[in-house]
């Protein structure tokens, strides 16, 4: 008898398949309809041998401290500020916009306070922030906006940015400084030996059983378990019984190069250009030395994989019907990206996972609880 089926190897599953062994000495069996561990965040070395990113760039980067430390039982870091170039008016030029974006962009040689003024002068004042282009276009007004933001949000949602919430355009800051970071947060690392290493060492416990190739629904009336913890799309576990859930796709085309370098930076964006919206290579986040280099496309695409939950008030309002559903069945937890139709970078789920983790231990009693951090 398990105490708990998980269902995904990703953060969410995982995160909790640790603590509730490790910490709680329950025996847990993890499933996944995937040939491998760490979900979305899943690497592995290409038939060249370099480390590459299966589903994307993963950049692990956190402002909380006890998200850090808790991963770092399982894995040693490379520090790693990540940075972006995009292809504007034929220029490649740093993204989040900076004193150098503007400069090179318009020719100008302003410094910060200059900046300002000139921010101060192009934004357009929007009383009541609501979409993704109230955001940027009261920020820094709308030549800006068009050249950097408009395009690739077209590209990667099929939406306008008008037709989007705020937070979606509001997770890329603007700087009057030099500073050419992606993010500003305080703990910003690639773990050494890769992701999947990591999410291995955090699953290697005597309590743990793992099923890949394994969907729940082939398992859950052959395998009794007490409770079960649900990190896959929400609306598909309710049969899609209120309708269907947008999710946004990505195909994913990956090449391996006869050279040591491919691009100036590890991630470049074409908002404007091209089909895809970004290429990264990938040895600049990994460290690898090779003298072969990896890469990989990005096509945003309607259908296929879900990668993304896409941020606007009709759809949370379809998500909170599956939200009330999920939360009147008791022994049935709903954790990740999926399950709660977030917009959750990697240390959120950990953060949402170790605070459901501390619920689910003090609704019990009796087992030795952990302090969890809220999420960030
Ligand atoms: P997932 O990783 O999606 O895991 C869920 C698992 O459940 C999957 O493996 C799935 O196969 C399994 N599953 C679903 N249904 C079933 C079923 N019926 N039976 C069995 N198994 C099932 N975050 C960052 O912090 N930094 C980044 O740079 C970053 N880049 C990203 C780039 C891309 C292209 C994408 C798509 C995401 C990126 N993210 C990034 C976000 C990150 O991938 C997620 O926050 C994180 O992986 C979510 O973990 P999760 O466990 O919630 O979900
Ligand atoms: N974005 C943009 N231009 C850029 C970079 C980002 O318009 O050059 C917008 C776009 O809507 C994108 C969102 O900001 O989907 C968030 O970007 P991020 O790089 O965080 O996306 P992710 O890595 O999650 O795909």
């Amino acid at each position: 008898m398990y105490d708990y089926l998980i269902v995904g190897a990703g953060y969410a599953g995982s995160v909790l398949a640790e603590r509730l062994a490790r910490d709680s000495g329950k025996k847990v069996l993890i499933v996944d309809r995937r040939p491998h561990l760490a979900g979305n965040a899943y690497d592995h070395p290409d038939a060249a041998g370099i480390l590459v990113h299966k589903y994307g760039p993963h950049i692990f980067h956190t402002n909380s401290k006890e998200i850090f430390d808790y991963l770092s039982q399982f894995t040693e870091w490379r520090a790693f500020e990540h940075r972006v170039l995009a292809l504007v008016d034929g220029q490649l030029l740093p993204i989040p916009i900076n004193l150098d974006t503007v400069n090179q962009l318009y020719g100008l040689d302003l410094d910060s306070a200059g900046l300002e003024e000139f921010f101060a002068k192009v934004r357009e004042p929007v009383a009541h922030i609501r979409t993704s282009e109230d955001v940027v276009v009261s920020t820094v007004g709308r030549d800006l906006y068009e050249k950097f933001f408009r395009g690739y949000t077209r590209k990667q949602w099929g939406l306008d940015p008008s037709e989007l919430s705020a937070g979606v355009t509001a997770r890329i800051p603007t700087r009057t400084d030099r500073d050419d970071r992606y993010f500003g947060d305080t703990y910003q690392s690639m773990p050494r030996h890769g992701y999947t290493r990591m999410f291995e060492n955090m699953l290697d416990h005597e309590n743990i059983t793992i099923q890949l190739n394994t969907d729940y629904r082939d398992v859950k009336d052959a395998v009794p378990y007490r409770e079960m913890i649900y990190t896959g799309p929400i609306d598909e576990f309710f049969d899609f019984r209120f309708g269907k859930l947008p999710y946004r796709s990505l195909e994913f085309r990956h090449e391996t190069h006869d050279r040591e370098v491919f691009q100036p930076r590890p991630v470049v964006n074409y908002p404007n250009d091209f089909d895809y919206t970004r290429i990264t290579e990938f040895k600049y986040l990994t460290g690898q030395q090779h003298p072969k280099t990896s890469i990989v496309y990005e096509y945003p695409r309607a259908e296929g994989d879900p990668y993304y939950p896409i941020p606007r008030p009709q759809n949370a309002e379809l998500y909170s019907q599956y939200q009330a559903l999920s939360e009147d069945t008791p022994g049935l937890y709903f954790v990740g990206r999926l399950a709660s139709y977030k917009y959750y970078n990697m240390d959120q789920v950990v953060g949402q996972a170790l605070t459901l983790y501390a619920k689910i231990a003090q609704k019990k009693g009796g087992w030795k609880n952990t302090a969890a951090p809220v999420p960030a």
